[in-house]
């Protein structure tokens, strides 16, 4: 489970999260919606400990991800333990973040590898079968370059899932891409969550993924939750105004 406890984000003036509490349960598929600017992937980066919040504390089974409390004060934990607890996070970005400089096959053990010190032949062995699960069983070889923007990305998701990671974070994965590839990268984020037991985080433009895939939606604006409920509840009888004003905008 990932907790947030009145977390606090603020870049400058700008109160991105204010005190904010939620929670994700092993296993569920939350999608985050809201307004540009309400916050979204500074949630998904505070999780992925790309940015450390303000205030307030984020759990993740109960172990705190970079901060906890002692004495009352607010404490930040050890480089070695982020490691440890960043070691069960995975990230798919809009924009891919392969390493140009390396075949498909490098980037997917590069973690592997070097983070959990798997050896090369037990990594080399999980690539390819991610690769197949990715529909890509014969790029290993090839550079990120010479692949489509939707191969890049089914490529993102195998390096995510090599790590074998209980969280996986989705940041507008399909904005980047052209619409006719759009399906295939969506349909294999259907496929994982259909087979696996990771739990997603979920931020996406893509309404129809979220209703396919998620199983609760949470509604932001003003760096708070306004509604959060079952996809049908958000979609069809949405109860707040700023969620109806949001989805006839989007939808
Ligand atoms: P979108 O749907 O447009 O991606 P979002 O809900 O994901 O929006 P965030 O990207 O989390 O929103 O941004 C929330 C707010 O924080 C915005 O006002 C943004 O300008 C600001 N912000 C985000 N990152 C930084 C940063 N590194 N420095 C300054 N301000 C930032």
């Amino acid at each position: 489970a990932i907790r947030f406890d009145k977390v606090v984000k603020r870049f400058g003036d700008n109160v991105v999260l204010d005190q904010l509490d939620f929670t994700v349960r092993q296993g569920d598929r939350v999608t985050l919606i809201g307004p540009s600017g309400s916050g979204k992937t500074t949630i998904l980066r505070l999780v992925m400990t790309l940015e450390e919040a303000d205030d307030g504390y984020i759990l993740i089974d109960g172990r705190p991800l970079t901060h906890e409390s002692r004495d009352g004060k607010r404490v930040e934990l050890k480089e070695k333990h982020k490691n440890e607890m960043r070691k069960r996070i995975g990230m798919v970005f809009q924009q891919f973040n392969l390493f140009p400089n390396m075949t498909v096959l490098e980037n997917i053990i590069e973690a592997p590898v070097h983070v959990l010190r798997q050896s090369r032949a037990q990594a080399v062995a999980r690539a390819h079968e991610l690769l197949g699960m990715v529909g890509l069983p014969d790029k290993a070889d090839a550079h990120p370059t010479q692949l489509s923007g939707g191969q890049q990305q089914r490529v993102a998701i195998a390096r995510a899932l090599a790590m074998d990671p209980e969280i996986l974070l989705l940041d507008e994965v399909t904005s980047a891409l052209d619409p006719e590839v759009v399906g295939e990268v969506l349909g294999i984020l259907r496929d994982i969550a259909k087979n696996t037991d990771v739990t997603m985080l979920i931020v996406t433009h893509e309404m129809q993924f979220a209703r396919d895939v998620s199983n609760r939606v949470l509604m932001f604006d003003g760096g708070r939750i306004v509604e959060e409920g079952s996809p049908e509840q958000i979609f069809t009888d949405p109860q707040e105004r700023r969620t109806k004003d949001f989805l006839s905008a989007v939808l």
